[in-house]
């Protein structure tokens, strides 16, 4: 297993093609807007080797018996499950923003148990090809991009019907000892300081997109692949100073990147799916229940860093005491805790896939996501509540240090006498950074918009169940009831 300087120093051996602002970015490590998610991603190679959450953060691989960190683990068992909870809960807490690494996790546990399936129904060897694929993975505990959200296009029309066929990734050749892909992946997490892409279709398809059906993996510096970061809300303090970024060493989100393959390659030992189109909907409902899981502990983590946030402001300013501050907090800790019971409930109702892997109640997981949609905003309604306006409004860091305003900063910004304005003004920053835009965004599209949680609730929950046990107990449709 690597250690967090390791990774770091892994990802200057590669040889990504990454562009931001206009520029190719020379080195992702040293860039100032995308270091501070890369420390973040670290911290998922640094725990595993932390005496205190070694347990959590890493497991034995089921294939090799060797120690592996779980981010690479394909859970085997209801403990499994739980400690991938658990631990995202701490790494959010360590960190306060996306660690990045479980998109890829769970396309590793997804691809795992469909491929098994798909051999099973065609007598493919996609299986042994993926094991061998995981083993690599575990061994040299790469960091994987979770690929899966097309362009789309048009959201009316499916792959083949819209005006570009790359809006959707596809197969364009197909070789003797491989084939090429074309199109794009949108919204990538960690995508630029990744090692590699597991490539996933987004949504079910039928058999005029078998082209579309394909699943494999790339290096992030393979031929082809073009990486372009996005945008933030307030990213440019990321160059211009520490206190104003809220969160200096891990950042806001986890840096999300456009992923063009530009005609790449992928040899066929890459390749786990190849027009089985019907296995499409198959990876997409297991991806997202894993996935969906996650947004319970890693949400939950972050959220205890903002409740953290708000109490001690409430401290500062002599408002902790009051009682609807207190009931307020109290609220706060409910929907936290009310994410985090989701994902482990989900955890503890699983099942087991016919390839031996747990896989967790889809009904559940899906409950907790669209708690997380809901209740992320909410708790940050909350915290901006409790802190005060100055959130919105506090000059620069640089003010600080002006030789005619800073004195006057120090003095306005200074509530209780026994506390610096400049703790007061950082607290206030990591509540801005927490609670704006991009963060709120992310839980409710990320793993899914609330309306394909929606549909999976839908179709899960036993309606008919329902309605015969109101009927019986109000004796309708019974002889004494009429
Ligand atoms: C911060 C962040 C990180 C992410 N990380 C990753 C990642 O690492 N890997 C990855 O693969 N993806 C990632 N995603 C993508 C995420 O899964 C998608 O954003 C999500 O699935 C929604 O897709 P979309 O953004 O294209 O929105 P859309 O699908 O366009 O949805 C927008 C709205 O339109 C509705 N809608 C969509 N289609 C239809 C339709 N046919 N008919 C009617 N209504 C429709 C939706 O319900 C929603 O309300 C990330 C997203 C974010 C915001």
């Amino acid at each position: 297993m690597m250690t967090g300087a390791e990774y770091i120093e892994s990802l200057r051996r590669l040889k990504t093609e990454v562009y931001f602002m206009g520029q190719r970015v020379e080195s992702v490590v040293d860039h100032p807007a995308i270091r501070p998610h890369v420390n973040t991603a670290a911290v998922t190679y640094d725990l595993a080797h932390d005496p205190e959450y070694a347990d959590l953060a890493s497991a034995v691989s089921h294939l090799t018996g060797r120690r592996i960190n779980r981010w690479t683990h394909i859970p085997q068992n209801q403990e499994d499950l739980v400690k991938k909870v658990k631990m995202l809960r701490v790494a959010g807490q360590i960190t306060g923003t996306c660690f990045q690494r479980c998109v890829g996790m769970d396309a590793l546990i997804t691809l795992y148990s469909v491929t098994h399936d798909v051999d099973k129904k065609y007598g493919t060897d996609y299986h042994e090809r993926f094991k061998r694929f995981l083993i690599e993975t575990q061994d040299r505990d790469l960091m994987s991009g979770g690929a899966m959200t097309d362009p789309k296009g048009d959201r009316s029309k499916r792959p083949h019907e819209q005006h570009d066929p790359d809006l959707f990734v596809r197969v364009v050749e197909r070789r003797s000892d491989g084939i090429v892909v074309r199109g794009a992946k949108m919204h990538q997490t960690g995508a630029v300081n990744s090692h590699q892409f597991i490539v996933l279709p987004g949504q079910s398809l039928g058999p005029e997109d078998k082209d579309y059906a394909v699943a494999f993996a790339v290096p992030a510096d393979a031929p082809g692949v073009i990486q372009v970061f996005g945008r933030q809300v307030n990213d440019s303090r990321k160059w211009e100073g520490k206190i104003d970024q809220g969160n200096p060493t891990y950042g806001v989100v986890g840096g999300e990147a456009l992923v063009i393959f530009d005609d790449v390659f992928v040899p066929y030992e890459r390749v786990f799916l190849l027009g089985e189109w019907e296995f499409a909907s198959t990876i997409v409902e297991r991806f997202t229940a894993y996935h969906r899981q996650n947004y319970g502990g890693c949400k939950s983590g972050n959220l205890d860093v903002l409740i953290g946030a708000t109490l001690a402001l409430a401290e500062m300013q002599g408002t902790a005491k009051a009682s609807h501050v207190r009931d307020k907090l109290a609220e706060m800790a409910h929907m936290v805790e009310t994410m985090y019971g989701g994902a482990l409930a989900c955890s503890y109702e699983c099942t087991k896939l016919a390839c031996g892997t747990a896989f967790v109640n889809p009904l559940l997981a899906n409950t907790a996501k669209l708690n997380t949609a809901r209740y992320y905003p909410e708790v940050t309604r909350l915290a901006q509540d409790i802190a005060g306006g100055f959130v919105a409004t506090m000059p620069s860091e640089r003010e600080l240090d002006n030789p005619r305003v800073g004195q006057f900063i120090r003095k306005y910004y200074q509530t209780r006498a026994d506390v610096p304005a400049e703790d007061r003004i950082r607290l206030g920053r990591l509540v801005e950074n927490m609670t704006g835009a991009t963060p709120i965004i992310e839980c409710m599209h990320g793993a899914g918009s609330p309306q394909a949680q929606k549909v999976v609730v839908q179709r899960l929950f036993d309606w008919v169940k329902r309605r015969r046990l109101a009927e019986r107990i109000a004796g309708v449709g019974t002889e004494e009831g009429r």
